[in-house]
């Protein structure tokens, strides 16, 4: 059984083979690891079968086009996209959140963003402020959650460009109602812009029900494909203007115009077909075993919850167990500081967390952590409950000898 193989229980799970022994990963919500065999197997593949695609007519360069034709025909499928030329490899989440945020919104546009996001979308949003894009921060409940009502009031009759939301919390872990409030953005003219970083993979993600004009994800994270690739839906009557141009394209010297034609006019230069042979690769494995890797991931996010629910003076952030999360689980303690909890698990544990503030420091604010930070513990498939157990005796530890 491999560490990805569904259906694990319980006390049931042989340790992720390509994890070191001592190594007890909970840090998969800034990247997961281990990566499966399947993308290092496609990674490795596409890096020795060579070939630049869309570029010659040799048959290395158009099997490396047919990978990347294929690719995005799989993920397009796995994510709902019915065309697949609407879904764009980009070189990161972050790449693809600032090409839509700085394409699409121009001085005197109105903006609602949720008080959650990551930095992804708050920098260039910030940015964008002081060109004369007008920005209206949407409140959130003690969760981290945007309510559609209070939104709903919130815009009035104010006219609105876009509204823009993510789909899963990277600090609580919460889920978002983006398709009511994608109802509510449409029927006052607006597009509905989505962070889907901490979904992709985690939940069922389908873009054309979901009601998203724009979204967004990193690749190497719940879709378990390396780092350095990411992706970007458009809906096919929302094109927004590209941040790069040129690298691609036929035509000769007297044909200077701008590529407009899709994919290519948002992927300029040679395409990173590894990555996105491994990405799609991942994609593969959550096809195939998807339904049970999340219930085990379920599994895992709940008896973590539930366990530091027990222990004295800690707050986990983000809904109570049963309510449907990511399984991101963040907490805080009064009697110490995240980072030295963090630090006291890696150097006695071995167990990787991230503390601090996550690169979402309004995040923090929204939900009174921001002095302090929190622990997040990002979960896997990959993981067992015998980490999780371990982290919990380890925070345990910690905590007890901060009182004592
Ligand atoms: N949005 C959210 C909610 C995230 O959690 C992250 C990654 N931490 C990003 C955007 C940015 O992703 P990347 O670093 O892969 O560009």
């Amino acid at each position: 059984m491999t560490a990805l193989d569904a259906g694990e229980v319980c006390g049931d799970h042989e340790a992720p083979m390509t994890t070191p022994e001592t190594m007890i990963y909970l840090d998969n919500a800034a990247t997961s690891w281990p990566k499966p065999a399947e993308v290092l197997a496609a990674v490795d593949a596409a890096l020795r079968a060579g070939g630049s695609p869309g570029r010659g007519a040799h048959t290395m360069a158009l099997a490396a086009s047919k990978l990347v034709t294929a690719s995005r025909q799989r993920i397009a499928s796995f994510l709902g996209v019915s065309d697949p030329r609407n879904l764009f490899f980009q070189p990161g989440c972050t790449q693809a959140a600032n090409l839509v945020l700085a394409g699409a919104l121009k001085p005197g546009d109105t903006v609602f963003v949720s008080a959650v996001e990551h930095n992804s979308v708050t920098r260039p949003l910030s940015r964008l402020a002081k060109r004369g894009v007008v920005i209206h921060t949407i409140p959130v409940d003690d969760w981290g959650m945007v309510h559609v009502d209070a939104l709903e009031a919130m815009i009035g009759k104010t006219p609105v460009t876009a509204i823009v939301c993510q789909q899963a919390s990277n600090v609580t872990g919460v889920l978002q109602p983006v398709s009511d409030i994608a109802d509510l953005a449409h029927e006052h003219g607006a597009r509905m812009i989505v962070d889907g970083a901490q979904a992709a993979g985690h939940i069922p993600v389908n873009l054309e029900t979901l009601g998203a004009d724009a979204w967004f994800c990193s690749g190497h994270k719940a879709l378990l494909g390396p780092q350095g690739i990411g992706l970007l839906y458009l809906a096919p009557d929302y094109d927004v203007r590209e941040l790069v141009v040129g690298g691609t394209g036929g035509g000769g010297p007297d044909e200077l115009g701008e590529e407009r034609e899709r994919p290519s006019c948002y992927e300029a230069g040679t395409a990173p077909v590894p990555l996105i042979a491994g990405l799609s690769a991942g994609v593969a494995v959550l096809q195939a075993r998807g339904d049970a890797m999340r219930a085990h991931e379920a599994e895992l996010a709940l008896r973590l919850h539930t366990g530091l629910l027990g222990i004295p003076s800690v707050q986990v952030l983000g809904p109570p167990p049963g309510v449907p999360r990511v399984p991101i689980v963040a907490f805080s303690s009064a009697l110490v500081r995240g980072d030295r909890v963090a630090a006291e698990l890696g150097s006695r544990w071995n167990i990787a967390v991230r503390a601090g503030l996550h690169c979402a420091p309004s995040a923090h604010t929204a939900v009174g952590t921001q002095d302090e930070g929190a622990v997040r513990f990002g979960l896997a498939a990959s993981n067992t409950c015998e980490e999780v157990d371990i982290a919990l005796e380890a925070v345990a530890t910690v905590i007890a000898e901060a009182r004592s």
